[in-house]
């Protein structure tokens, strides 16, 4: 599962427990812990010392810099619960999401776009000082940068209503049967 920051990846993937079974692959960060955060079941927090370490050991099965942080998918992660026959889901940004699709094609791929282009297009007419040529430019863009990053991804799940993006995911995952449709 991945998404651009602030699409509501983390809260989606609370809801989703509620609907099918999965292990939530703990990653590895050097991104120090936010308020609330726990460690061993948001993260594992570890300075870029023992990261380094983990990547010479070959304990990571991708890793990625995002914001100056590197965060990192432990092999243990992924290999031990599917050993189990568990479903493994990822929070994932970009670069990490197109090694996971390489190493394991049979990966379900998600992505979550958070409303923002609607809240854009509201915002833009409301102001009513920009033309219609711009507002469809503007929009444009916004899409061109959200469908170039999702072309990797081929469910796309728009998380306007929290409730009904958990039910689509899981629809996705095959545990919902009539999920409700939302467009995007
Ligand atoms: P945050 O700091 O907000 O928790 O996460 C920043 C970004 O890193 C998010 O896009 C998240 O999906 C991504 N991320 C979290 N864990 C991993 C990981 O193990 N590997 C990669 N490549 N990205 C990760």
């Amino acid at each position: 599962m991945s998404g651009p920051s602030g699409a509501g990846k983390s809260t989606v993937v609370e809801g989703l427990a509620a609907y099918v079974p999965f292990h939530f692959s703990v990653s590895m960060t050097t991104r120090p812990a936010r308020p609330g955060e726990v460690e061993g079941v948001d993260y594992r927090f570890v300075d870029r010392e023992r990261f380094q370490q983990a990547i010479a050991a070959g304990e990571l099965i991708e890793w990625a810099d995002y914001g100056g942080n590197l965060y990192g998918t432990p092999v243990a992660e992924v290999t031990g619960p599917r050993r189990q026959g568990r479903d493994v889901l990822l929070d994932i940004e970009m670069a990490g999401a197109r090694n996971v699709k390489r190493l394991f094609p049979d990966a379900i791929m998600i992505f979550i776009v958070p409303p923002d282009l609607d809240a854009l297009e509201a915002r833009l007419r409301r102001r009513g000082d920009t033309s219609e040529a711009d507002i469809a430019r503007r929009l444009a863009i916004a899409r061109d940068q959200i469908s170039e990053a999702a072309t990797l991804f081929e469910h796309h799940v728009v998380n306007d209503d929290l409730d009904a993006a958990v039910r689509q995911v899981a629809g996705i995952l095959g545990a919902v049967p009539n999920p409700p449709v939302i467009p995007s």
